[in-house]
């Protein structure tokens, strides 16, 4: 189970590598262009590489498919040159090595099993005839259309061959092989002691010669993060003899002369001359090449989560769906997660806590996907998963349904229990022709269908969606001249006293009457609004038509009293610096007293700029104007801050209402709301009261007043007046 899950992996960074340089064979890879640049992180690895990376035919004759570039630094041969002529590398083997050699291959591919590796040491002919070792470490893998192919490097070992040599030969030869090595080389006995430091140790370390014989292996690298990188001691390096390392690279951080540490690459091989073990290695300062890897890591990567960014997880997609197009199966998916209500957590905790939200959300994330997918934050609280190879629909609505079930459980964040919920939109790569951008874009589709249809849930694109986004984008159009169109129009939708349910007040509601559309509710279009800042002159208009009417009920209906008219204000227009000014000039043009307007704010106008907001709300209540705190509970602020506003009321919000009589059993959540708003001294309005059993409940709690169906809903004004008459007559 395993194996095959990294056979697959195997495979598919194969066929990565060969479509990444264009060497599929059969099908060259188009050129470079921004929309499909092949995937920039592999070419950085392989090019990086210390060998030549290649991957070829079974057999003596078989067809190299790919070599690294490298191949032209080591043998002088251009890539294209050595995998356009099958029989050049046979041609260029050593003739004292190439029975031996051709006879271990053949016998290795013979077993045409995946997995089979192939290891040899043997000497090759450059171009200009001279002949070199390399190193040959290759396995037999599987491609996509079931071919067994050799994936391999050749590392050139030429300079560790004449040491060899040297040492077998004479003291004097192995001297000059040594010095004018061009890495640092290094020798150590048995007991970890220094032997050997060539000039180019000297450059690397700073000690010179001189001093660094007798110095032990444990002054020239750090110990610690020896063991930490390595799993054992430097004791037990030394007596593996570091035989199973053998040649390959081992990473250690290393220190020199003056303390300072660099990380580096050894090269350890184990040479046993006269009966004596050395352990010798070739040093390789790796700083340029880690910098280098850090200013990619950075340049693809979010920096808060450590995630993949939008640039790679672009890359990342494309790379997938040109794999794919290999074959007629496999399905990439691309899911598109938006956190619910991740913005009231920023604005009433703050951007701390935000952030702390966003790793913790990323780290169950993790957990959701294998370790082939990517995931990725693509923005704020937008978060991406690629899925590979996946045998269809289903297995990406499995996985947003993991991802969903994962997030269930609360999050701890300053000591406080956060729920989050996500919107996940699902696209699925199953076209030739499908291009990156379409299928994140359907994604996003997706993902504002699934917000749509309720917090919390998924949606796989489909075609019909589009017109969503297409509606969206043409209702903002529409937006701007519904005022002027006087597509606009107030209701009012009364409360009352609980207790003798006298009439106490009327809310001012916004809608809209769209000429094709019919009525939109106010929850689809002032989001918009909003957006676009038209909500200022808006939320003008209303509060001056609201104004009016409350002028005109008085007028008509003085026996009513002085009622309360209730306006709904936005966050954006309690910033603007003029909205006290011209509250002031409506109020006063209409001549309507102002103890008779109160002013509806949510948490989120609260918490943006609280020194601000208090300084604004201040200003309105000298005007004589009253506060209200629309939808409370919903937000994440701590009670006690209500202190700090000059609000009188609090209105409970209609989630808390409707659960009220439905477990007659559990403690109410309103109770608690209620009783710190009677300790803070707040008058409270209970939103949404549907029926006659939340109207006791309330009364109960102590609630002082009511708005909902119950007692009527929200109604146009001539429709009002007709409530207000009958209301008048029962008196
Ligand atoms: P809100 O201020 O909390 O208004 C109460 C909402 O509850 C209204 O929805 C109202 O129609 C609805 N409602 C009243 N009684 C009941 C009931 O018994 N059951 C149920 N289920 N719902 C009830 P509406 O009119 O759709 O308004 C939605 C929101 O849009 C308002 O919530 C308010 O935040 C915003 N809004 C409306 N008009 C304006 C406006 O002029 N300016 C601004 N900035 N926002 C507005
Ligand atoms: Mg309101
Ligand atoms: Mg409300």
């Amino acid at each position: 189970m395993e194996r095959a899950a990294t056979s697959r992996r195997r495979r598919s960074r194969l066929t990565a590598l060969t479509r990444s340089f264009g060497l599929g064979g059969q099908s060259p890879a188009p050129p470079p262009s921004a929309s499909q640049r092949p995937d920039e992180r592999l070419h950085t690895i392989v090019s990086g590489a210390r060998g030549i990376i290649y991957i070829s035919e079974l057999g003596p004759l078989g067809r190299w498919t790919y070599v690294s570039p490298q191949i032209e630094e080591i043998l002088g041969f251009s890539p294209s040159e050595w995998t356009s002529d099958p029989g050049l590398w046979a041609r260029q083997l050593h003739p004292d090595d190439r029975s031996r050699v051709l006879a271990e291959e053949e016998a290795d591919a013979a077993s045409s099993k995946p997995g089979q590796v192939f290891e040899s040491e043997y000497r090759i002919l450059t171009r200009s005839g001279v002949s070199r070792w390399l190193r040959d470490t290759a396995s037999i893998v599987e491609t996509e259309d079931g071919t067994l192919v050799w994936s391999g490097v050749l590392t050139d070992v030429t300079e560790r061959r004449a040491i060899e040599e040297a040492l077998r030969a004479s003291e004097e030869r192995y001297r000059t092989v040594v010095e004018t090595a061009s890495d640092a080389f290094v020798s150590i006995d048995e007991d970890g002691v220094v032997v050997e430091w060539n000039r180019k140790a000297e450059e690397t370390f700073g000690w010179t010669r001189d001093e660094a014989i007798g110095l032990r292996l444990t002054d020239t690298v750090v110990p610690e993060r020896f063991r930490a990188a390595h799993g054992r001691g430097v004791e037990g390096f030394l007596r593996t003899g570091g035989d199973d390392v053998g040649g390959r690279g081992l990473e250690v951080t290393a220190l020199r002369q003056d303390g300072s540490e660099f990380p580096a690459e050894l090269s350890v091989w184990l040479t046993v001359s006269q009966g004596v073990r050395r352990i010798n290695a070739f040093v390789r300062d790796t700083s340029d090449r880690k910098a280098l890897e850090a200013v990619t890591h950075r340049a693809f990567h979010d920096p808060l989560t450590d995630l993949a960014n939008r640039a790679l997880f672009t890359e990342r997609v494309a790379a997938a769906l040109s794999r794919r197009a290999d074959s007629s199966t496999a399905t990439v998916a691309v899911l598109l997660l938006d956190l619910d209500d991740f913005k009231t957590v920023n604005d009433s905790l703050g951007h701390a806590a935000g952030d702390e939200l966003l790793v913790a959300v990323a780290a169950r994330l993790r957990s959701c996907v294998r370790p082939g997918d990517t995931l990725a934050r693509l923005a704020g609280d937008e978060f991406a998963i690629l899925l590979e190879d996946l045998d269809g629909r289903d297995s990406a609505v499995a996985v947003a349904k993991r991802v969903g079930a994962r997030l269930e459980a609360p999050f701890e964040i300053d000591a406080m229990e956060i729920a989050v919920r996500a919107s996940i939109g699902i696209s699925l790569g199953q076209s030739s022709d499908d291009r990156p951008e379409d299928l994140m874009r359907d994604a996003d589709v997706a993902m504002y269908a699934a917000k749509a249809r309720g917090k919390g849930g998924f949606e796989v694109f489909a075609a019909h969606m589009r017109d969503a986004v297409v509606k969206r984008m043409e209702l903002k159009g529409d937006l701007r001249h519904a005022l002027e169109r006087g597509e606009l129009q107030v209701h009012y939708q009364p409360y009352v006293t609980l207790d003798d349910e006298s009439l106490a007040g009327a809310e001012a509601l916004l809608r809209w009457h769209h000429a094709e559309r019919g009525i939109i509710p106010p929850a689809d279009f002032i989001p918009l609004a909003e957006e676009m800042g038209l909500i200022v002159p808006i939320g003008r208009w209303v509060l001056g038509e609201a104004c009016g009417q409350a002028v005109e009920w008085g007028r008509r209906w003085p026996q009513l009293g002085r009622l309360t008219l209730s306006v709904n204000v936005s966050a954006r227009q309690l910033q603007d610096r003029r909205f006290v000014g011209e509250v002031a000039d409506i109020v006063s043009t209409h001549g309507l007293s102002t103890e008779q307007l109160v002013l509806e704010l949510t948490e989120s106008s609260l918490v943006e700029d609280p020194d601000q907001a208090v300084g604004r709300l201040l200003e309105l209540r000298e005007l004589g104007i009253r506060l209200a705190l629309d939808d409370f509970g919903t937000g994440y602020s701590s009670l006690g801050y209500l202190q700090r506003y000059p609000i009188e009321i609090l209105k409970v919000h209609r989630a808390f209402v409707a659960e009220l009589g439905r477990h007659p059993d559990e403690p109410a959540l309103a109770k608690p709301i209620l009783q710190l708003a009677h300790h803070l001294g707040m008058k409270t309005i209970a939103e949404g009261v549907e029926d006659a059993a939340q109207v006791a409940a309330l009364r109960v709690l102590g609630c002082g007043y009511g708005q909902g169906y119950y007692f009527a809903r929200p109604l146009p004004a001539t429709e009002l007046g007709a409530f207000l008459d009958e209301r008048a007559r029962r008196l």
